[in-house]
């Protein structure tokens, strides 16, 4: 069980495309497990596999803790969700203020379908079908578009943007006090050149990005 760093704003991760999980075995346990520790460790309520560097399609989440807050109805609590597809959007569009892990500090109001029904697989390969509405919904919709490289900053306005201009730069630049570990840009970048360097040398780990 561990906390890994979390990836942040403009690493290229974040806009790849993933893949589907295929098989389940000891490392995607081990991994799902950290996912949840990293997750609770930043007090998010949810955590996508790109975040902590993996282009994978799988995420984790937990609405209880905002739900119990907010006095809504309880949601499914803890859930893992591999290769999710979103069968139907339904109910009103509404204005609800978002966050994200990659992007600290950074808040803003996004619209959204209220309620949302997705089928995926559990951590034991189960096939699973779940209909969600508030905060459960929302973080169901806004972890599935970290499966397809969207963030929640595409939804705003270029108005909206720019007010989050000096923010985002300093996110970049790696310059921003996070108060829990995430990726520095900078030795981000050098793995990336040690990871050409040696490729293909078996003594050389590689850690998580
Ligand atoms: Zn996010």
């Amino acid at each position: 069980m561990s906390v890994l760093p979390i990836v942040t704003y403009n690493d290229p991760v974040l806009r790849e495309k993933t893949k589907p999980v295929e098989e389940n075995n000891q490392e995607l346990q081990t991994l799902i497990d950290d996912m949840f520790d990293t997750m609770y460790n930043s007090q998010g309520v949810g955590l996508a596999a790109p975040q902590i560097g993996k282009k994978i399609q799988l995420f984790v989440m937990d609405a209880d803790g905002i739900t119990d807050e907010l006095e809504e109805e309880d949601s499914h609590g803890p859930l893992v969700i591999i290769n999710p597809k979103i069968v139907e959007t339904a109910g009103e569009k509404v204005k609800m203020e978002e966050g994200c892990l990659s992007i600290p500090d950074v808040r803003d109001d996004v619209v959204r379908p209220e309620k949302v029904t997705i089928e995926y697989l559990d951590r034991d390969f189960n096939t699973k079908r779940i209909e969600a509405e508030g905060w459960e919904s929302r973080v169901i919709q806004h972890e599935y578009d970290h499966l397809q490289g969207v963030l929640f900053l595409d939804y705003l306005s270029a108005f909206k943007k720019r007010l989050h201009k000096s923010l985002l730069k300093k996110i970049d630049k790696g310059t921003l006090q996070i108060e829990y570990p995430v990726v520095p840009k900078k030795w981000a970048g050098e793995m990336k050149t040690l990871r050409i360097v040696f490729m293909g040398s078996p003594d050389f780990a590689i850690p998580s990005l």
